[in-house]
């Protein structure tokens, strides 16, 4: 199997984890995951490990965006963004299943605990959340440049404050009042 970053590079037969075989590029140091070596080394795995919010090491990430061939079967590969604050994308062949991670992708995923949901991220399910989280993070964007950062960060305050008050439908009629001592 050819690397599909190098493309005339050879793949190399390698162990992801203990009896988990994928294939690695000695070049660019990418790997190509066989849906099946996956599936074997999941099924053996107790649960799902917890999503940790940040992982220690900054590894140095090669995330390479050309267009590419699945080096198993010839299909070309679709590019997913992983969500959850991961700032990569992952390659996954829809026809054979298999999963090209570049240098450190996937020792980033592992760092995180979402290395064990890797059969998910290439459905509705998932691809929907990382589109929600997407637009929020623009909608964000835009708040925070029209407001100016630490005024929404105050709004958000307030926000957060008001929408959990018991007395909230007052407070907002107060707010919204030009004048609330008048009678
Ligand atoms: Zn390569
Ligand atoms: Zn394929």
């Amino acid at each position: 199997m050819n690397c599909p970053v190098c493309k005339t590079m050879l793949l190399r037969p390698t162990k992801l984890e203990p009896g988990f075989p994928a294939d690695r590029c000695p070049a660019c140091e990418g790997t190509w995951i066989p849906a099946e070596g996956y599936r074997r080394w999941r099924e053996r795995q107790p649960g799902d490990l917890p999503e940790q919010t940040e992982g220690t090491a900054a590894l140095d990430v090669n995330d390479t965006r050309t267009a590419k061939i699945c080096p198993a079967c010839g299909h070309i590969l679709l590019r997913y963004q992983v969500g959850h604050g991961i700032p990569f994308i992952l390659e996954h062949c829809g026809q054979c299943n298999g999963v090209w991670c570049d240098r450190n992708e996937w020792e980033t995923l592992k760092e995180r605990g979402l290395h064990d949901n890797l059969h998910q991220m290439f459905a509705g399910t998932w691809q929907r959340q990382v589109r929600q989280e997407e637009r929020r993070a623009a909608l964000d964007r835009r708040y925070t440049e029209r407001f100016g950062k630490a005024d929404f960060e105050e709004l958000q305050r307030l926000k957060a404050w008001i929408s959990g008050h018991p007395l909230q439908a007052e407070i907002l009629a107060y707010l919204n009042d030009p004048d609330p001592y008048e009678a």
